[in-house]
């Protein structure tokens, strides 16, 4: 029988944690909602109705056990909640901040679709894992056994750092290379701090270290290392590199100063204003929205990222043009609200046909109408023909999407296959590439997806390396 304390959706309304005004928002680069308050927690968690077949849980990429957690807490047993909601998930709270939610567990959840708005999971995950975290709960791995066998990982981002983490749980020792000085991946140096602060990514960092992963940083595979190197120096590998080759724009003048790519501008920002690094290109100009009007092409995350960055340092105008509709785009619909309430402006139906100006100085833009779906299903834009016009900009951002950059070719690899869009080819499950003792997993087994993906695949992975090391072990023993 359902607990007291639960079932309450009739009774108690939705709600989130507070959310900051726009005006303090633009501010600063810290995060935009606050913290419940325990009994705001157990209250929201109450509203849930225990479903015996629970949707929110079926359609999470880590089948996290949602119902039993939030019972737990509407019942203040916090640390029995937290330890079921990390037996799923290597990172909680960082899920808790930026899945997209309305997309996965909550977008399906029953009392939602009965009218009467979702439970708050995701603000109920971050919630019990913050409260961990604050009351010393979050273990670093402390194998009781250490291993022999050694695995490298190539990328330190959330797939490679969850395998990481389940491997050197199990005694495996573990070094993890990466081309950036930090660690972390896109949570690090994409994904804003308004998003997602950089002290709740770098205390996991720490936990990894103290935990006896080591990280090789500054250092870039097919450069500073070859691939062979590395397979040679560990009995199993994981590619967990990402996609970040940005799509281009074919346009006349495409190639002018001050036309930017979303991950440049991004990843400048992450460094000067969250990490305080110098950065010059920041510095001079080149990658700083202060005193500009910008323009951002593009209607997914990356471009909303790049808007409320704009409107963070600064910028004395922040447009989004985006050649479909608000309907029709692929970015969350609650970024789209936080952007307008700190400022941006969106120019839907609106696509670039080309540039001004030796330094930038407008876009050219044509006006686009909806047509037939395509075989997607998605309506086609067409372009209303004269409807041109020049939106005055000093300050392009092209936020078009990744694809993956060609591995084998770049690391000059024999027999690791790819697929037709150039993502290493890999089993979804196992995670094992062509190339024996080879794992893949994240972005770049995937094309660019989300960091909980990322996740389940690296902790997928974690289990089949254990597998294969598991076996080369009862063979030698035998
Ligand atoms: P990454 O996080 O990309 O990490 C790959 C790592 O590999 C990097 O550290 C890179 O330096 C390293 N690497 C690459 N090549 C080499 C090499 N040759 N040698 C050594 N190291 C190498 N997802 C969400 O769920 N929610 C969001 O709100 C969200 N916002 C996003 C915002 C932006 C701007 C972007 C770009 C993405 C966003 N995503 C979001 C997507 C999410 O960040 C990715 O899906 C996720 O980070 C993929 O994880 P990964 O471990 O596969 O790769
Ligand atoms: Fe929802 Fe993401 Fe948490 Fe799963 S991991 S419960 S999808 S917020
Ligand atoms: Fe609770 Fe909603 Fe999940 Fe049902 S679908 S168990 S109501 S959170």
């Amino acid at each position: 029988m359902a607990s007291q304390k639960m079932l309450k959706f009739t009774k108690i309304s939705r709600d989130m944690p507070e959310k900051r005004t726009a005006d303090e928002r633009r501010e600063d680069f810290a995060e935009i909602y606050g913290e419940f308050a325990t009994e705001k927690a157990a209250e929201q968690s109450g509203r849930c109705s225990q479903c015996g077949v629970p949707y929110c849980q079926s359609h999470c990429p880590l089948h996290n056990n949602i119902p039993d957690w939030l019972r737990l807490t509407a019942e203040g047993r916090l640390r029995e909640a937290y330890d079921i909601a990390q037996m799923t998930n290597t990172f909680p709270e960082i899920c808790g901040r930026i899945c997209p939610q309305d997309r996965l567990c909550e977008g399906n959840c029953v009392i939602e679709q009965s009218g009467h708005g979702t439970v708050t999971i995701g603000a109920v995950e971050k919630y019990i894992t913050d409260t961990a975290w604050d009351e010393g709960w979050v273990d670093f791995p402390n194998p009781s056994v250490e291993r022999p066998e050694s695995v490298g990982i190539i990328g330190a981002g959330p797939g490679g750092l969850a395998c990481a983490d389940m491997l050197r749980r199990e005694g495996v020792q573990v070094t993890v290379y990466d081309r950036y000085d930090r660690a972390g991946g896109l949570l690090t140096y994409g994904i804003p701090g308004f998003k997602l602060e950089k002290d709740v990514v770098m205390r996991r960092i720490e936990q990894l270290e103290k935990g006896g992963v080591t990280f090789k940083l500054n250092c870039n595979v097919g450069t500073d290392i070859t691939f062979e190197e590395i397979r040679e120096g560990h009995d199993a590998v994981l590619i967990a590199t990402g996609v970040y080759k940005t799509r281009d724009l074919q346009a006349p003048g495409v190639g002018a100063k001050g036309i930017v790519n979303a991950i440049d501008f991004l990843t400048a920002s992450n460094r000067a204003m969250n990490f305080c690094d110098s950065v010059p290109e920041f510095d001079s100009g080149e990658l700083n929205a202060k005193g500009k009007k910008v323009v951002v092409i593009g209607g997914g995350d990356t471009a909303m990222d790049c808007l409320r960055t704009s409107i963070r340092q600064g910028a004395t105008s922040v447009k989004c043009l985006y050649r479909r509709d608000r309907d029709n785009m692929p970015g969350s619909q609650r970024e789209v609200q936080n952007a307008e309430e700190e400022g941006v402006e969106f120019v839907w139906l609106s696509a670039p046909k080309g540039f001004t100006g030796e330094t930038v100085e407008g876009v050219m833009v044509q006006k686009m109408r909806l047509g037939q779906p395509d075989a997607t299903g998605r309506r086609v834009p067409e372009i209303i023909e004269g409807s041109d016009y020049v939106e005055e900009a000093d300050l392009v951002i092209k936020a078009l999407g990744f694809e993956p950059e060609e591995l084998p070719k770049l690391w000059g690899v024999d027999g690791l296959e790819v697929t037709r869009w150039g993502t290493v080819l890999a089993d979804f499950q196992t995670h094992e590439t062509s190339l024996p003792g080879v794992y893949a997993c994240g972005d770049i087994q995937r094309g660019a997806s989300l960091v909980v993906w990322a996740i389940r695949d690296g902790r997928e992975a974690a289990q089949a390396i254990m597998a294969q090391i598991g076996q080369a072990g009862s063979v030698a023993a035998e």
